[in-house]
């Protein structure tokens, strides 16, 4: 079964150990409104179980890998069995985090990651809140009978998993993983690594501390990182200065060749197909960021970007001001996401994806 969780609770064996869904001002979870209700649910949990898989979603990005190896160092020092498991590769850039050695690959080690999580007693699933977003690996959680716990920042999580620490309003599930363990009284687990970990993601899902969903609490728990000895400086050259020739040469192509701009409907998009992803030795990551250079554009406030995969054109879409890209991402492109961050895909050919957005950009702009 699938359905939202904001409705009625009363009936449900769903434990909300946090909720701020209807908190509109971020800033108001700083004025003592956060509740860890059924924690003490969790540390017992904790305590008793030993062999723990951590899952997050297909596409791995700063704030998924982050938020799984941040979860992943702090349970091996309480001396958990503990393995990462994600869908599929994550960009290179992410591989300077300590742990990425360890992590499972579900579409390549699918016969071993299927035994790790046959015997799992805990199943955390981060940064994603519905089994559509991982892909086969959906099959071995969708059997499992361990307790199921979502960490989460997306919004209306659907019903699979028994516990939820989900705010749709927290900028990256990094920094719930950081108030997860602020609500288990542990705060001092928190190390450099760990530190390392959630600063990452915190840093690639607020845009290095640009977008709205950045708050003062955001900065006192960087500033907490900083102050453990976690290198910002270094985590952000090794996550945005370490580009290939090839992925800048793919950048500089598709912003000369391959930007379209419609300005009267204050809308622009780039889209690129196999062939020219090939012709740039396209690898992981290397379109990310890309849309936003299309949304930096004067008056433009929805961007998106079209790349052909084997099977479905993956849509990026970004937006700001009074623009929510996560119910076009809905409406229009089978997918979701953030307000001003979501995704989603067609399937279709290119030339047929391209004419969609068009449309919807002319409908909606
Ligand atoms: P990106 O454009 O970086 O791939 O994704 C932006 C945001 O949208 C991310 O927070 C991601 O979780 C979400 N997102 C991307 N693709 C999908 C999708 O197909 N479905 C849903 N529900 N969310 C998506
Ligand atoms: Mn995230």
């Amino acid at each position: 079964m699938c359905r939202d969780l904001n409705g009625t609770h009363e009936n449900s064996k769903i434990r909300i150990l946090i909720e701020f869904n209807d908190i509109h001002n971020p800033d108001d979870r700083s004025s003592g409104f956060f509740i860890g209700k059924n924690m003490n649910e969790i540390q017992e949990v904790l305590k008793i179980s030993n062999s723990i898989v951590i899952t997050t979603h297909k596409s791995p990005d700063g704030d998924a890998i982050g938020s799984s190896l941040a979860l992943y160092h702090f349970l091996k020092k309480l001396n958990k069995k503990v393995t990462v498991i994600v869908p599929d590769a994550f960009p290179e850039f992410l591989n300077w985090m300590e742990g990425t050695e360890t992590i499972l690959y579900y579409d390549t080690q699918t016969e071993l990651a299927d035994q790790v999580i046959g015997k799992a007693e805990v199943i955390f699933s981060l940064d994603y809140n519905s089994l559509t977003r991982i892909s086969a690996l959906r099959n071995p959680i969708e059997k499992s009978t361990a307790v199921k716990i979502v960490i989460d920042h997306h919004q209306d999580p659907k019903e699979f998993a028994t516990h939820y620490f989900v705010d749709s309003t927290s900028c990256s599930t990094c920094q719930l993983v950081y108030e997860f363990i602020q609500q288990l009284d542990q705060l001092d687990h928190i190390d450099k690594t760990i530190g390392a970990c959630i600063y990452c993601g915190i840093m690639t899902d607020t845009g290095s501390f640009r977008y709205p969903s950045t708050t003062a609490k955001t900065h006192a728990i960087i500033s907490h990182l900083i102050d453990l000895g976690v290198e910002n400086s270094k985590i952000h050259q090794a996550v945005y200065d370490t580009a290939t020739e090839d992925r800048l040469r793919l950048l500089g192509y598709a912003l000369t060749e391959k930007l379209v701009v419609l300005k009267a409907h204050n809308a622009a998009y780039i889209s690129l197909s196999q062939d020219e992803l090939q012709r740039f030795f396209f690898r992981a990551g290397d379109a990310e960021g890309m849309v936003n250079y299309a949304l930096s554009i004067h008056g433009i406030k929805f961007a998106a970007l079209l790349i052909e995969k084997e099977e479905e054109i993956r849509l990026s879409l970004r937006s700001k001001d009074d623009f929510f890209v996560n119910k076009i991402a809905n409406k229009y492109f089978n997918g979701g996401g953030h307000v001003y961050a979501a995704g989603g895909m067609l399937a279709t050919t290119l030339e047929e994806a391209i004419k969609r957005v068009e449309e919807v950009m002319k409908i909606n702009g």
